[in-house]
C-alpha cells in the first residue's frame, strides 16, 4: 500500500507548502532582522547497524518481503517527528536517529511477533503512527541494543467494526484522522477528534499520547473517547474494555493510554462515536482582556454550557490573527478574540444560550466570518512554521495546563521565561486551547531570531519555560505528551513514587526494556 508521505524536513504534504508573501517577509525582516537560511544540507543516512542474520530472522516473520524495508529513503522518512528541533536537525542533515530497518505489519499477529522477536534479540522497537510527535517520542535510545526497528503501523488502516447500538467503532491503529472520519461517515457517524496534526496523525498515536483536539470541549479528549484497546506486549496480549466504565481496580485502559509505546503496541482501538452533525455555526467574540475572556469560558464550563469548540487568544495573538484576516474586513481588533463553534443537531437553543451568557459577561459578538475563516484555516498554521524557519525565524509551540486560579501567574511566568531566554525581539503569543470546569490549557507560540545556533537557543528557552511551568505548579504537558523532551520535568511533576510506579509497570510488561527505550519513563 502507498501512503501520502510528509516532507522529510518540513511539516505535512509538500503540495500544501505556504510560502511567506513578500509583504510578510519585509515585516519579518523588520522585527527579527531575519535572513534566508541556507537550503537543507545533503543527506546521508547512517548505515544500518542490524546484523544480517537478525534482519533475516525479522523478515521471516512477514508474509511479504515488501513489509521489511532497509533502504535509506524509508529509514530517513521514519527518523524522529515534527518538532522544531526535529526539523532543524533534518535541515542540517542530522539523521543520527534513523532506525536500522522499517517494518510494516498488517495484523495484530505480525506486531506481536515483532515485539517477541525484539525482546528475544534485544532490539529496540519504535511504534510509528503518523510521525507527528513533537516531544521526541520517536527517538529510541540505541545504547545496549542490537539495533532499532521502526514499527510502521501505516498499513494497519482498517475500520474493523461498528456497533451502531452502543455507538462505538473499532479501528486498527494506523488510520489517520481524515480517513477515520471518512470511514465513519459511510455509517452516518463521526469521531470528532481534530488536533492540528489531524491530516497525518493516527488513531494509535492519539491513544498512545492522550491527544486533545480542537473539538475537545464538546467531544472530550481522546483518552475520554476510548472504550477498549488491544495491545501487543513482550509478555503477551492485553485486551481491555469489556464495559463502558467499571470499578474493577485501576483502569488499565488509562494506563495504556499515554504510554507512548513503552508498555506495548496498540493494535486495536475502540472509540465512542457520534452521529454526523447536521448543523454547524462558528462565531467570533471579542473580550476586553485575556482575564475577562477566561472568566467567560470558566462560567460556561462550570455551568455545563460549553460549545463544541472554544478558544481564546491573548492580546498579542489577537493582534497577529487580525494581520492574517484582513479578508474578513473590520478595523483593528483590540482585546482578545474568542472562537466559539457549535456542531450538532438543532443547535439553535444552545447557540442562543451561549450568546446570552457571553454577552452578559462582557463579550461582543463579531459574527460568523472570523469564526468560519478560523475553521477553514485551522490546519494551515504548521505549514507557516516552515516558511518562517526558511527566512531565519525560530518558531515553536509549547503547552501546559493549570487550574483557573493559577492561569494568570502561569501565563506571565512562561512568557517571561521565553522572552528572557531568547532576548530582544522575541514574540510570545498564547491562547486558551482546552477548557474544563476546574481549569484550562495554555498554548504558546514563540517566534525569535534563529541566531547562529537555533537548536541550542531553543533548547535553553524551552528548559526555562518548562522550569517556569513546574515553579507555577502546572503540568509539563496538557496534550503533546512526554517523549524524551519532557522526561526530566515529568519526574518533578509526579515525584519519586510516581516514577517508581511507572518503572514498575515497565519492568513487568517489558522486562528486556525494548519498547521505545528512553521515552517517557524518567
Ligand atoms: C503541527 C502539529 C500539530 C499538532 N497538534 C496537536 C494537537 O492539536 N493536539 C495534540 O494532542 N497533539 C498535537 N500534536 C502532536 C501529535 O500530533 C500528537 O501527539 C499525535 O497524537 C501523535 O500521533 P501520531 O499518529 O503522529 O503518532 P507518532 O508521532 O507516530 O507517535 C507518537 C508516540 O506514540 C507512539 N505510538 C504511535 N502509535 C502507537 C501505537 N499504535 N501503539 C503504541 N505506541 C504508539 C510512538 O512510538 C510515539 O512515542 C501536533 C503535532 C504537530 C507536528
Amino acid at each position: 500500500m502507498t501512503h501520502r508521505e510528509m516532507h522529510p524536513q518540513r511539516w505535512g504534504d509538500p503540495a500544501h507548502a505556504t510560502p511567506l508573501p513578500d509583504s510578510s517577509k519585509e515585516l519579518v525582516d523588520l522585527i527579527f532582522g531575519a535572513n534566508d537560511t541556507p537550503g537543507a544540507a545533503s543527506v546521508e543516512v547512517p548505515a544500518s547497524q542490524l546484523a544480517p542474520e537478525l534482519l533475516d530472522s525479522l523478515a521471516a516473520l512477514f508474509a511479504s518481503p515488501d513489509q521489511v524495508l532497509a533502504d535509506d529513503e524509508t529509514r530517513r522518512l521514519r527518523t524522529r517527528g515534527k518538532s522544531t528541533p526535529d526539523l532543524l536537525k533534518a535541515r542540517v542533515g542530522d539523521l543520527s536517529d534513523a532506525p536500522d530497518v522499517v517494518v510494516r505489519p498488517t495484523t495484530h499477529e505480525e506486531v506481536a511477533a515483532v515485539v517477541a522477536w525484539a525482546a528475544e534479540h534485544r532490539v529496540a522497537v519504535v511504534p510509528f503512527g503518523g510521525g507527528t510527535a513533537v516531544t521526541g517520542g520517536l527517538v529510541a535510545a540505541r545504547d545496549g541494543f542490537a539495533g532499532v526497528v521502526s514499527l510502521d503501523l501505516a498499513d494497519m488502516d482498517r475500520l474493523l467494526s461498528v456497533d451502531p447500538v452502543a455507538m462505538t467503532a473499532t479501528f486498527q491503529p494506523g488510520v489517520r484522522g481524515p480517513a477515520a472520519e471518512e470511514l465513519l461517515a459511510a455509517h452516518g457517524l463521526r469521531l470528532g477528534h481534530h488536533p492540528q496534526s489531524f491530516e497525518f496523525a493516527t488513531i494509535g498515536g492519539f491513544a498512545a499520547t492522550r491527544s486533545s483536539g480542537q473539538n475537545s470541549a464538546g467531544f472530550g479528549r481522546f483518552d475520554q473517547m476510548v472504550v477498549a484497546l488491544k495491545v501487543a506486549t513482550p509478555i503477551g496480549d492485553l485486551e481491555v474494555g469489556s464495559s463502558p466504565l467499571n470499578a474493577a481496580g485501576p483502569d488499565i485502559r488509562q494506563i495504556v493510554l499515554g504510554s507512548e509505546g513503552t508498555l506495548g503496541v496498540i493494535t486495536e482501538v475502540t472509540v465512542r462515536v457520534r452521529a454526523v452533525a447536521t448543523e454547524t455555526r462558528y462565531e467570533a467574540w471579542q473580550f476586553e482582556s485575556f482575564a475577562a475572556g477566561q472568566a467567560a469560558m470558566r462560567h460556561l464550563a462550570q455551568r455545563q454550557l460549553l460549545p463544541t469548540i472554544i478558544r481564546l487568544s491573548d492580546e498579542a495573538e489577537t493582534a497577529i490573527n487580525l494581520a492574517s484576516q484582513t479578508d474578513v474586513g473590520g478595523e483593528a481588533l483590540t482585546g482578545c478574540l474568542m472562537i466559539v463553534g457549535h456542531e450538532g443537531d438543532r443547535i439553535a437553543p444552545q447557540v442562543a444560550r451561549v450568546a446570552e451568557e457571553l454577552t452578559a459577561l462582557g463579550g461582543t459578538a463579531l459574527g460568523e466570518d472570523r469564526g468560519q475563516s478560523w475553521v477553514e484555516g485551522r490546519f494551515h498554521a504548521p505549514y507557516l512554521r516552515d516558511s518562517l524557519l526558511d527566512v531565519g525565524v525560530l518558531v515553536e509551540t509549547l503547552e501546559t495546563a493549570t487550574f483557573w486560579s493559577n492561569t494568570e501567574r502561569l501565563h506571565g511566568a512562561v512568557k517571561t521565561a521565553l522572552e528572557s531566554s531568547l532576548g530582544e525581539g522575541t514574540v510570545v503569543l498564547c491562547h486558551v486551547s482546552h477548557v474544563y470546569e476546574t481549569g484550562c490549557s495554555l498554548y504558546f507560540t514563540v517566534a525569535a531570531k534563529q541566531g547562529d545556533d537555533p537548536l541550542s537557543r531553543w533548547l535553553a528557552a524551552k528548559a526555562a519555560a518548562c522550569d517556569a511551568m513546574m515553579d507555577c505548579g502546572a503540568t509539563i504537558t496538557h496534550h503533546h505528551a512526554v517523549g524524551t523532551d519532557h522526561k526530566a520535568w515529568l519526574a518533578r511533576e509526579i515525584g519519586p513514587v510516581g516514577v517508581a510506579m511507572l518503572k514498575g509497570l515497565k519492568a513487568s510488561v517489558d522486562p528486556a526494556g525494548v519498547l521505545n527505550p528512553g521515552v517517557l519513563i524518567p
